[in-house]
């Protein structure tokens, strides 16, 4: 058939939302009700034995020694830094391109948040930004490391899994040895993610954070996240600081919060996690199902697929792409039926709220043209080929 040929016969028109959780839950229904009716019939809601349950077997999921449920990934990660000490007089380093809890809690926690760029192909903290950070501007006084341009402690690092795919922490531990930096992982979107050594998002650090947030590979019914560590001491620390630094009860050594984890989202969750590599095996076939498709539309010079870091278990929360007239393909992609959004249109060391630390425009070039370039695609696993074909025949109609 010709090109020409091809192009006049209308496509046909699906719709292809950015996620559908409705699908998944369809044939969780029989296994989740009962138990949740089971919850009602006991009202016992709060830190009981799903979340004993579930808390174990995260851990064993993740590689880690403890696992202590909180509300949210955002409190997860708020709770790891007050855990650790981190707060006034400290800086902590991360990345602008990444969801804004990363930084919204490091300011809540009372430090000052540290950018560093990210690397162009995987998104992530990139650890040559991280070192020459280290080097160049900062210096050891009394045994400390002060960061010379504001006189602060750098006391922590914050690297993020952005999008299913872990950081490259070989390098960035190195640096954090070195410098004596404690590690807290934003493992957010990257539950189940494994880099080339096999180590498992949020085992490789101090503490790492989850979050199953409905749009996350595991998802709650709602808010409901997770620390993850190996030490024993911070885990006791994190588990006494969630319920308001009480213990025992109304006996406060530590001034926490309420971080709980209630039952039923741990008793949805226990059977979610049982599902979870069957979910992430469809979520790899579905990117690998672009990749294929990508390039036989003839689209690699058009637009850019995500890559996987060799030997990297990349988990797809996010199947992200880089096209050029990003704004103006996602319009025409939601004009098709095809659902896809932006993460993230605005990078942190830009937002209105962190001005005070003094960032302009061009500091980050490699997250400034990632914010005007990505995309992310529908990826959840329930998503079918001839679904992915047709968003790949729309993205080459675009570029046509
Ligand atoms: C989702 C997310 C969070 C926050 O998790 P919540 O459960 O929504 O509070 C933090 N960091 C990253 C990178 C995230 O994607």
């Amino acid at each position: 058939m010709s090109q020409h040929a091809k192009s006049t016969a209308p496509p046909p028109h699906l719709t292809v939302p950015l996620l559908d959780l409705r699908r998944q839950y369809q044939t969780l229904a029989t296994e989740i009700v009962p138990i949740v009716e089971n919850i009602f019939a006991n009202q016992q809601f709060i830190l009981g034995r799903y979340v004993l349950e579930f808390e174990q077997a995260a851990a064993a999921y993740c590689n880690c020694a403890h696992a202590i449920g909180v509300s949210s990934g955002t409190d997860a990660l708020l709770l790891a830094l007050m855990s650790l000490g981190v707060g006034a007089g400290d800086e902590v380093i991360t990345t602008p391109h990444t969801f804004f809890a990363t930084a919204g809690t490091i300011a809540r926690a009372g430090a000052r948040p540290v950018f560093c760029d990210i690397d162009a192909r995987s998104f992530n903290i990139d650890p040559a930004a991280v070192r020459e950070f280290l080097y160049r501007q900062c210096e050891r006084r009394a045994g400390k490391l002060i960061n010379r341009g504001t006189g602060a402690h750098v006391s922590a690092l914050m690297p993020v899994h952005l999008y299913g795919q872990c950081a490259d922490m070989g390098q960035l531990l190195e640096l954090a040895r070195e410098f004596d930096l404690k590690v807290i992982e934003d493992a957010a979107q990257a539950i189940g993610a494994d880099d080339a050594d096999a180590r498992r998002a949020g085992s490789m650090s101090e503490i790492g954070c989850l979050s199953f947030f409905p749009t996350k590979n595991l998802g709650a019914f709602g808010d409901a996240g997770m620390c993850t560590t190996q030490d024993a001491e911070l885990a006791e620390r994190m588990r006494v600081l969630r319920v308001h630094g009480g213990k025992p009860k109304y006996y406060h050594a530590l001034i926490g919060g309420n971080f709980r984890l209630d039952e039923i989202q741990a008793a949805v969750l226990g059977v979610k996690l049982r599902r979870l590599d069957s979910w992430t095996a469809a979520r790899q076939r579905n990117a690998a199902c672009y990749a294929a498709a990508f390039t036989r539309a003839g689209l690699n010079g058009q637009i850019q697929a995500p890559t996987v870091t060799p030997g990297y278990r990349h988990t797809w929360n996010q199947y992200v792409i880089r096209a050029p007239r990003r704004d103006a393909l996602k319009q025409f992609l939601g004009e098709q039926g095809v659902g896809s959004e932006i993460y993230y249109p605005v990078p942190l060391h830009r937002q209105q709220c962190f001005a005070y630390l003094g960032y302009g425009d061009g500091d980050f070039p490699v997250t400034e043209s990632a914010a005007r370039e990505v995309l992310a695609l529908p990826i959840f696993p329930e998503l079918e080929p001839e679904q992915i074909q047709y968003v790949v025949g729309r993205i080459a109609a675009f570029y046509g």
